[in-house]
């Protein structure tokens, strides 16, 4: 009796030896999407922690040439190549992603158009400059930024008017955090969360539960916070990228009617299960009034919560039950 104590208490330490509590491992790379990408996962070795984001980062930095609009690279025909020659054969993640953006366009009612390149290259140049572009400038580049002037057939995209150029920073960072998340778990990766610019996947759980994610308020600091498990979390806000010119703040998401910055809201969050969905949508709600980005929200089952431009916090009704 003794002796069988004996080996049961062995190989209880045995056990608890084999399987040591998973501990948390991040990782931050700067070098994709023009912004930083956060990278955390629950492993049993930094050895494990390393190969995931290994993994992740070579992904990453593949989709990022990919739908690139600024250089071009060896070997790849990208957002940029497209934009220069206005047609060719296109990687598969360039055909999904410009026929997502075309049906985006139909269900924002035109706010979210890839097709708005000229437009943006002007705001991109303010940006920099800290000088808004004139109007006079911006309405003959507006004429070229027809969505139908897009196609798609087999592999090929072609672009009819030699003046339009797309543009992905809508759609192309939820997207990739989508597919870089796909590809995390075929490794074997379970419990983790990836921010690519505050475009946040969360999988799994960590020790003790959901993973929880805080969203920024407009003004800094955090406004609340969500818990996550098997959903992505994404903010388009008038804080991530502007420049301020006598006392007024332009921010970088453009209203296609008014090709000025969108003044409905300070920040749009939207959680739902898909990155790709919920970046799209957080693009599209920024532009759209309350009550069609409530219908938009519903039909993609996604929960949003808006702060509008007087400081307001608005939810949809399933939003709270993330915060609790
Ligand atoms: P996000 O931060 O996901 O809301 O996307 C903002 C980015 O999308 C900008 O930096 C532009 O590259 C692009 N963008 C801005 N306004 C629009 C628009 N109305 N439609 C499509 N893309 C836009
Ligand atoms: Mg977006």
């Amino acid at each position: 009796m003794r002796r069988l104590l004996a080996a049961m208490a062995a190989s209880a330490v045995l056990l608890c030896g084999c399987s040591p509590a998973p501990k948390k491992y991040s990782a931050v790379y700067t070098d994709v999407f023009d912004t930083a990408t956060e990278f955390a996962a629950y492993c049993d070795s930094r050895e494990e922690f390393d190969l995931y984001a290994e993994a992740l980062h070579d992904e990453l930095l593949r989709l990022h040439k990919i739908f690139d609009i600024y250089d071009e690279y060896d070997g790849l025909f990208n957002a940029a190549s497209l934009n220069k020659t206005k047609s060719g054969g296109c990687p598969s993640e360039l055909i999904e992603l410009t026929k997502s953006a075309v049906d985006w366009y139909d269900l924002s009612g035109g706010k979210l158009n890839i097709a708005l390149g000229s437009v943006l290259s002007l705001w991109h140049d303010s940006r920099e400059s800290g000088i808004p572009p004139a109007m006079e400038d911006l309405k003959p580049l507006a004429e070229h930024c027809d969505i139908d002037d897009i196609s798609v057939e087999g592999d090929i995209i072609s672009i009819k008017d030699p003046q339009l150029s797309l543009d992905f920073g809508a759609l192309a960072k939820g997207y990739a955090a989508e597919k870089a998340a796909e590809l995390l778990e075929s490794v074997g990766c379970a419990d983790f969360v990836l921010s690519v610019g505050g475009n946040v996947v969360a999988r799994g759980e960590k020790p003790g539960g959901s993973w929880e994610i805080g969203i920024s308020s407009p003004d800094g600091g955090i406004l609340t916070t969500v818990k996550v498990s098997d959903e992505a979390v994404v903010t388009s806000g008038d804080y991530q990228r502007y420049f301020e010119y006598e006392g007024v703040r332009y921010h970088h998401i453009i209203d296609p009617q008014t090709l000025m910055p969108a003044n409905l809201w300070r920040s749009v969050t939207v959680i739902c299960k898909s990155s790709a969905d919920a970046d799209a949508l957080s693009t599209a709600l920024f532009c759209l009034d309350e009550q069609s980005g409530r219908i938009l929200a519903e039909n993609f089952g996604a929960e949003a919560l808006w702060v509008s431009s007087k400081g307001e916090v608005i939810r949809t009704e399933g939003f709270e039950d993330y915060e609790k």
